[in-house]
């Protein structure tokens, strides 16, 4: 009897999907499998550091390397496509050009979007702060803001600030209020909206006093218990919980960093999600009735014995990519003696850019801030990078402006600097 030649196909190549096809690797008898990965954009995204490219404190190519060149050297054939089917009972996988791959073996990491807004003049006028494009239309937005202001100083209508404002007082609110204040410096005043009683609710008291402070020190406006009623497009209408007076605040540049939804599945076959819609597995992350299909990330609803379900963060998607090797390595091994074992997610602490040259941390009780954080941040991120010859360029390029003293000290290329 001829056995079908294994062939693990993997949908989706941000943190869960391309880390668990780097990872894959490393297991000897995987190592000559064909691996196919496909996934329609041509840089894979480090998404924490996307802030970086705001105040241009990291470069393009450091952030979002293409994968043409993570790949070069390694025998993982990537598709610049969309899967648009995945068909369990024939174990076929058909993409946009309408290509029908069959695989042995299933990995889905389509990860999560933006979770469309019903509130008025959202869509329309408020930028998101997902992707490389969001992040390249946000700085041109700026620059453009900062030109258009400093013509208007010539024509005698100076004083006026830029006047930003952003949703949504979690990390990504946070973290885009300290780099784009940063970036208008004195011409800018940034408002970050947040409907709770407070910014940062999920996180440690000391990171959140911390990250309080800085954007103090930043003069960003935070306005909480406040509901976002309608976005214009010169202007953000909000309420106050409190006293449910209106206020209007005058807004060039609306951020919207709320809220996000999985990426709806794509089998044919109807499967157990929860009520946000992410994947049921198995504690190995098996799809429940499928144990040669993973799903990881933020599609997925992965358990654990200390958290219900692991967060939707790079951090649990990195840690569930080496689990889904592992058990990947375990059930194409056979007779070996590899078991496939559950997903334990471990939270190792967090971490926030406060601004230029500014993080705040938190692990495992520890809070540390100011410059000494911004340092051990990209340090632990580079490490974190897909590949040793990525983290060693961008190590070479971090160590060299270190020691000229200009790390943290970059200014966007167009601003009034
Ligand atoms: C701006 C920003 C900052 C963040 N900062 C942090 C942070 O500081 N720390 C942290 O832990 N987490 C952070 N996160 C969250 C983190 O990025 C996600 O939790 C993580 O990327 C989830 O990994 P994933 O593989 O599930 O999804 P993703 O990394 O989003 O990857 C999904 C991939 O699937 C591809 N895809 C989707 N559908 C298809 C399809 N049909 N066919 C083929 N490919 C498809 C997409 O193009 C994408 O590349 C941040 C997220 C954002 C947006």
């Amino acid at each position: 009897m001829t056995r079908t030649p294994l062939h693990i196909c993997i949908i989706g190549g941000g943190f869960g999907g391309f880390y668990t096809a780097l990872y894959l690797k490393k297991y000897k008898h995987l190592r000559q499998i064909q691996t196919t990965l496909i996934e329609p954009n041509d840089q894979f995204l480090f998404t924490p550091m996307l802030y970086e490219l705001i105040t241009r404190e990291l470069e393009e190519w450091e952030v979002a390397p293409t994968y043409t060149s993570l790949l070069t050297g390694t025998n993982i054939t990537w598709k610049q496509t969309r899967a648009t089917r995945i068909n369990l009972n024939q174990q076929t996988v058909t993409t946009e050009a309408d290509e029908v791959l069959a695989y042995t073996h299933l990995v889905v990491a389509t990860g999560a979007k933006s979770r469309p807004v019903d509130i008025p003049g959202a869509n329309e006028h408020a930028l998101t702060f997902r992707s490389l494009q969001d992040a390249q239309l946000l700085t041109a937005r700026l620059a453009q803001l900062v030109q258009m202001r400093s013509l208007s100083a010539t024509a005698n209508l100076a004083g006026r600030p830029i006047r930003v404002t952003v949703i949504g007082g979690g990390a990504s609110g946070v973290e885009l209020a300290g780099k784009v204040s940063d970036y208008l410096g004195t011409s800018g005043q940034v408002t970050l909206v947040e409907r709770g009683d407070t910014i940062l609710k999920h996180f440690e008291d000391g990171l959140r006093r911390l990250s309080q402070k800085s954007l103090s020190r930043r003069k960003v406006r935070v306005l909480t218990h406040s509901a976002v009623l309608a976005v214009k497009a010169d202007a953000v209408i909000v309420q106050s919980n409190a006293s449910g007076q209106t206020e209007t605040i005058p807004s060039q540049m609306t951020l919207w960093a709320v809220g996000t939804q999985p990426r709806e599945w794509i089998g044919e076959q109807a499967v157990a999600q929860n009520e946000r819609g992410q994947l049921l597995t198995e504690r190995s992350l098996q799809l429940l009735n499928h144990r040669n299909v993973f799903i990881l990330g933020d599609a997925a609803d992965m358990h654990s014995p200390h958290q219900k379900t692991a967060p939707n963060t790079a951090q649990a998607a990195f840690q569930s990519a080496s689990r889904v090797a592992a058990n990947m390595a375990a059930i194409t091994d056979i007779g070996s003696k590899r078991r496939v074992k559950p997903f334990n997610y471990l939270h190792l602490g967090d971490m926030l850019t406060l601004g230029l040259g500014e993080a705040g941390l938190w692990s495992f009780g520890l809070t540390l801030g100011g410059p000494l954080a911004a340092i051990a941040r990209r340090v632990v991120y580079i490490f974190r990078m897909p590949t040793r010859h990525h983290q060693l360029k961008v190590a070479r390029r971090t160590l060299g402006l270190l020691i000229q003293g200009q790390l943290f000290k970059i200014k966007p290329k167009s601003s009034r600097f």
